[in-house]
């Protein structure tokens, strides 16, 4: 699908609590659209295994995330398990002009954040459920790559992100990937369907209106 220069980029916002599915849904929407642009956010937490510079994030330290946050170059900002995380604004802007659909992978305060800014308009808000919540922890163990005390972190923290599900605009339950991936489709498909959204339609409608006439006086 290519971006559509006559209308604003859609910023589509994931938040779901971690092991809920939400980077591998976000991956295949990106496998399924290629002209979907991941918002890779700016972090001072360390880099996981197999993590690379500009792809995952932008690892930064504690002044040089300052330093960004005070010239203004972040849509939104927040702490989270300790660490910074934010959304350089710059490239979110370039796409929304372009026409470009965004996807964000941000917690609930970044989410209301980007809700709540100049491009608040454009945003569709996503919440991921887990099945259930031992389903949670055995996909955060399987994963394996954090220590047991940062899992216990992570499920506390779990409790507080699913507290704000009703902030979305729509919920999908993660049973089944496959099925979550179609959800999530649907939602996408429907809201570029939105009338405001369709480029050229006012021409299009104009162009009924002028063959209405043409019958009419011909
Ligand atoms: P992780 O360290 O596992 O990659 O991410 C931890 C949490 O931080 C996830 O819930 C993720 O959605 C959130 N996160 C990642 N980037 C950002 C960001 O730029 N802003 C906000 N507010 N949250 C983020």
């Amino acid at each position: 699908m290519a971006p559509h220069p006559s209308r604003r980029g859609l910023l589509i916002i994931l938040s779901s609590p971690s092991g809920a599915g939400k980077s591998t849904l976000a991956r295949r929407l990106m496998a399924w659209d290629p002209s979907l642009k991941f918002s890779v956010s700016a972090t001072t937490r360390a880099p996981r295994p197999g993590e690379s510079e500009g792809v995952e994030y932008y690892f930064k330290s504690k002044d040089e995330f300052a330093a960004l946050v005070a010239s203004g170059g972040m849509l939104e900002h927040a702490e989270v398990f300790g660490n910074f995380y934010g959304t350089p604004k710059g490239p979110v802007e370039a796409a929304s002009a372009e026409g470009r659909d965004t996807l964000f992978d941000i917690d609930w305060q970044g989410g209301q954040q980007v809700r709540n800014s100049s491009l608040g308009r454009d945003v569709v808000s996503i919440f991921i459920l887990p099945p259930s919540i031992a389903d949670l922890e055995a996909r955060l163990r399987t994963r394996a790559q954090d220590s047991d005390a940062v899992i216990a972190g992570r499920m506390a923290k779990s409790r507080d992100e699913i507290s704000h599900w009703a902030e979305y605009d729509y919920v999908v339950v993660n049973h089944d990937l496959d099925q979550a991936e179609e959800e999530l489709r649907t939602i996408l498909r429907a809201e570029r369907m939105r009338r405001d959204r369709q480029p050229g339609l006012s021409d299009f409608v104009r162009a009924l209106n002028a063959e209405f006439e043409t019958r009419s006086t011909g």
